[in-house]
């Protein structure tokens, strides 16, 4: 379990994954933070292909080609916007995490590396969301020997120290 499970700080655009998850928003059309980065690295297929989709509610996941990523798939996830934890902000997240991994599961995706979802402009406490994330890929890592890696894609140096403690 341990080695399938990494922590790293930098770009998730970059990386040679088959999958990496989009911290989108429900339109799915593109927007700032790691979205608009996914979207400019990807070129203006991905937009096109996003259009043809009818959105995405909180909590659930879409999947669409790479394009110009190294990354031969987006899997598009919206993430909880905090409202003080009153509106079912911790179920919602973990919805994403879940989703996102049963969806890759289902493209027969090997690797695969998460943002940290709703903790850029969406305002989820970082400690919580950590803690919400390394549990539900870990519940699904248990049962699933296909997934080979799953990679935690930290920006900023307080979710990296987060997570690097957590799992290493
Ligand atoms: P949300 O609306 O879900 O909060 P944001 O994009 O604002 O989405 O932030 C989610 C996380 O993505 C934040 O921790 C932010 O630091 C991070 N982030 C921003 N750009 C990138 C990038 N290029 N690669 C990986 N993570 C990024």
């Amino acid at each position: 379990m341990k080695n399938r499970l990494e922590t790293i700080q930098g770009d998730i655009t970059k990386l040679n994954v088959d999958a990496i998850i989009n911290a989108a928003n429900t339109t799915l059309l593109g927007g700032g933070g790691v979205d608009g980065a996914i979207h400019r690295a990807a070129g203006s297929e991905l937009l096109a292909e996003c259009k043809t989709i009818d959105g995405c509610p909180t909590g659930e996941a879409r999947i669409t080609k790479g394009y110009n990523l190294s990354a031969k798939y987006v899997i598009h996830t919206v993430g909880p916007i905090w409202r003080e934890g009153k509106n079912n902000e911790e179920e919602l997240l973990r919805d994403c995490y879940w989703n996102s991994l049963i969806l890759a599961g289902e493209n027969n995706i090997g690797t695969i590396a998460f943002p940290n979802i709703s903790t850029g402009v969406y305002h989820f406490p970082k400690k919580l969301a950590a803690e919400i994330a390394i549990r539900t890929v870990r519940e699904f890592l248990k049962n699933n020997d296909k997934m080979e890696k799953v990679i935690f894609c930290c920006f900023d140096e307080e979710n990296f120290s987060i997570y690097y403690s957590s799992i290493g």
